[in-house]
């Protein structure tokens, strides 16, 4: 148990203010929208995009009572009955407190680091392992496996941990030591080393010594000896592939079925595994956890029983399209309090329905204790849900204390025999449950079925993406996030619920149209609209939204309208146009527009904005430093004339990387928040969107032979060849046909063969391993692909056509 006076001692203090050191502390808090049992919280002002201390009020108004600063000059006179500690590092602070707690045990704890599959083998070794240790083993939750995140899971292990499962992530060169003080593993895993996540390092080598960081001093390194150099002179290697001198040796590897049978020699034995999955993935995987348990000592036969139940995993939140006008969101394979919370925050974003509800599981591998009790009590009381729907014997004992409309059953099965006996209608439902209790049973009830092609998006990353260029902006500069044109592709409230709960300033769409259909959606946030017409001067009033006023034809009949209606001040946005000679006023015109402005109280400048041309192109910089120098006299004239301030905004996506001067009060992030990163000094974005498909039907074909529309797909040697679902009027462009364009199956590139159809087209995947049914990434990379037809990855978002199903997860 921590005090603030124990905590003060472990983390090290510049400068301390304490108000009680006996205050218990339990909890970490580093996000003002995740706070629960306030008063045992201590709250850490990161730099996280945003600078935490900016919160502090906020978390002080929540409860909060305990803090760790940075800054030392930031004032605390306005919160009396508080601790404060500041250190140098606030990120280091809480690393320094999870590491002293993890030393507090002296468990085998097993660190997992690799770039593809760290998720995976954590969750299904818990699975594997999980009867020897009922409740006594720990796992990282979900992919908690960041700086931050790492040092948040090792906060839960508890005194009655028997083992521990965490996963360590790093995106570049320096960042593995710091996760390797924390964790301390004592038995170390590598999953996989591949080429995902390289922008942060020079090569291949560089990468896997990083990773290997983490097993500096572990007991033993369990790893595919395929992605290691010299794997046989690593002294506590327990390496498994097929090099000689592999302990698990695979010696043979088929299919049988739906089985993969794997025959290998371990300790001068053969063994034989027969695991219930077939892609080269699955198989890495789950050899990684044979591995583990060998090592552990389990005998052949508990493992062969226990891997027969090893089942592909969705372990993602996903938000989709439900029955009755509803929207579900399915996270049904883990349940733990910090995804209860990571979920329920989710559910909260959703404004598209007025009434939320939450199906929950009961907890696996969690002490159910008074404190567990009443902290559950608390998040779902904290959430104004509309209904409640409990599963599991033991979550009985809190139904009383719901303040929903609470329903209790105790397990699926009887929950689904009364399913007729609920109705959801016009609402976002969570179903939130443990692997165990098969909840996704519950979402195949409620989900729309879904169809073959469909757009992932990956709205964690967009948020990571948003953080990335938060921490580029200078103080108070506001940020405005383009949202036409369905976000890039991406979608409309989906995208709008993110950007909203970000806390983000102002939304920008191109016609009315999607700015009605973002506050039917509960979106509240400013609204600007890029393409007012006077058509839809009606529904900009009733649905407040805020024009771009470019031209004085435009000023004039807006004024009119306004007059009409009596209103005076309505909030406007006036376009210069400083060389895009697109939409805006030239600098010849602002004498004219500025007399306009003055005579009419009618509308109010709320900010005057230029557009920048070419801002990613170092060679065009002369014409841009003119664009900014001159929307910067223009502005002021205007400001001068006005005799009022408005914020002013020129920077796009592009701009605020390479103009950080013209950042001004504003800017206006686009494309980069999508993932899209056109700068050479990258960025680490994440990729937001992934379009994916699968297999229909696969033929083997003789040379000579023909594919597809015209003939044109000639075939130069046996083939086998694959038809998707995915055509150009699904937006796959027709010029990526004849092997121009490239899909990836089963982590290998393939090439399309003759032309693109409307609805479809066709992969050679001769040298691949493929089934059908097999899923298929359509753009594996997308910057490369619009090359090669000579567009942008602009074009490829945006023309992905409103016919492909998009799915949203939080991962
Ligand atoms: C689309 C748009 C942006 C965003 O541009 P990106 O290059 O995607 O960042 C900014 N401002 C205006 C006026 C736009 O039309």
């Amino acid at each position: 148990m921590y005090t603030i006076a124990s905590i003060s001692e472990i983390i090290t203090c510049k400068r301390a203010h304490i108000f009680n050191d006996a205050q218990k502390i339990l909890e970490l808090v580093y996000d003002t929208r995740k706070i629960s049992m306030a008063q045992e919280g201590l709250f850490f002002a990161l730099k996280n995009g945003r600078d935490g201390h900016l919160f502090v009020a906020d978390a002080y108004q929540k409860g909060i009572r305990s803090f760790v600063l940075a800054d030392l000059n930031f004032s605390v006179s306005s919160f009396p009955e508080a601790n404060f500690m500041w250190v140098e590092d606030t990120l280091k602070a809480i690393q320094q407190l999870a590491a002293y707690h993890r030393r507090q045990f002296t468990i085998p704890v097993i660190g997992i680091t690799g770039s593809n599959g760290k998720t995976i083998v954590k969750e299904w070794l818990y699975q594997l392992l999980e009867p020897d240790y009922v409740h006594q083993l720990y796992k990282s939750p979900k992919s908690y496996n960041s700086q931050l995140g790492v040092a948040l899971s090792l906060w839960n292990i508890q005194a009655d941990h028997k083992f521990a499962l965490i996963e360590a992530g790093i995106s570049r060169v320096g960042e593995m030591l710091s996760l390797q003080q924390m964790i301390q593993p004592t038995i170390g895993i590598l999953t996989n080393l591949g080429t995902a996540h390289m922008e942060g390092f020079a090569s291949k080598t560089e990468k896997l010594a990083e990773k290997w960081k983490l097993f500096s001093e572990v007991d033993r390194i369990i790893f595919p000896s395929a992605y290691v150099p010299d794997a046989g002179s690593i002294t506590n290697g327990f390496s498994w592939g097929l090099r000689s001198g592999d302990q698990l040796l695979i010696k043979d590897k088929s299919q049988d079925g739906n089985w993969t049978v794997i025959v290998a020699d371990y300790l001068d034995a053969e063994v034989t595994f027969a695991i219930p999955l077939l892609d080269n993935a699955s198989i890495e995987n789950a050899c990684s956890c044979i591995a583990v348990m060998l090592y552990l000592g389990y005998p052949q036969v508990v493992i062969q029983e226990r891997v027969k139940s090893l089942r592909p995993l969705e372990m993602r939140l996903e938000l989709k399209k439900g029955k009755n006008n509803c929207s579900i969101i399915d996270d049904t394979y883990s349940n733990d309090l910090a995804s209860l919370q990571i979920a329920l925050d989710f559910l909260n974003q959703q404004n598209q329905h007025q009434h939320r509800s939450l199906i929950l599981s009961g907890f696996i591998g969690l002490e159910w204790t008074e404190r567990v009790k009443s902290k559950i009590v608390q998040l779902l009381n904290d959430q104004a849900l509309y209904k409640v729907i409990l599963v599991g014997h033991h979550l009985a004992e809190i139904q009383e204390a719901i303040q929903s409309n609470v329903y209790f059953y105790k397990d699926t099965a009887d929950l689904i025999a009364d399913f007729g006996n609920l109705t959801f209608v016009d609402e976002t439902v969570l179903i939130k449950g443990a692997r165990r209790f098969h909840l996704e049973d519950i979402s195949h009830l409620l989900v729309e079925k879904s169809h073959e092609t469909v757009l992932e998006i990956n709205l964690k990353s967009m948020e990571h993406n948003l953080v990335k260029y938060r921490s580029l902006l200078k103080k108070d500069v506001k940020m405005m996030a383009m949202v036409k044109a369905f976000s890039y592709g991406a979608g409309g409230f989906e995208v709008a619920n993110l950007l909203q709960f970000n806390k983000i300033d102002y939304l920008t769409v191109a016609f009315v149209d999607e700015g009605v259909e973002l506050r039917a959606a509960g979106i509240k946030l400013p609204v600007m609209v890029l393409s007012p017409h006077e058509g839809a001067f009606a529904d900009m009033v009733r649905y407040r939204l805020e024009p771009e006023i470019y031209s004085l034809r435009i000023l004039q009949s807006f004024v009119t309208y306004l007059t009409e209606q009596q209103i005076d001040q309505y909030p406007v946005h006036i376009k210069l146009d400083t060389g895009m000679h697109r939409l805006g006023f030239m600098e010849d015109e602002i004498a004219e527009l500025s007399e306009a402005l003055q005579h009419t109280s009618r509308v109010k400048v709320v900010s005057v904005f230029s557009h920048l041309v070419a801002a990613g192109d170092p060679l065009m910089k002369e014409f841009t430093v003119c664009q900014i120098s001159a929307y910067k006299r223009i502005a002021s004239v205007l400001e001068k004339d006005l005799g009022y301030g408005f914020l002013k905004h020129i920077c796009n996506t592009s701009g605020i990387v390479h103009y950080p001067d013209a950042q001004l009060d504003m800017v206006r992030l686009g494309i980069g928040l999508y993932g899209i990163d056109m700068t050479p000094n990258r960025l680490h974005l994440e990729q937001v969107s992934t379009l994916k498909t699968t297999i229909t039907q696969i033929k083997s074909l003789v040379k000579g032979e023909t594919v597809g529309y015209d003939r044109k797909g000639v075939l130069d040697r046996d083939s086998k060849i694959a038809t998707v679902k995915i055509g150009y009027a699904d937006g796959y462009d027709r010029r990526l046909g004849n092997a121009v364009g490239q899909m990836m199956i089963n982590r290998k590139l393939v090439n399309t063969v003759g032309n693109i159809c409307m609805d479809m087209c066709m992969l050679d995947i001769t040298d691949v391993e493929a089934r059908e049914g097999d899923e298929v990434l359509v753009f594996p990379n997308l910057e490369q692909t619009a090359k090669s037809i000579g567009a942008i990855p602009y074009e490829l978002l945006v023309g992905i056509s409103a016919r492909v199903k998009r799915v949203y997860y939080y991962e």
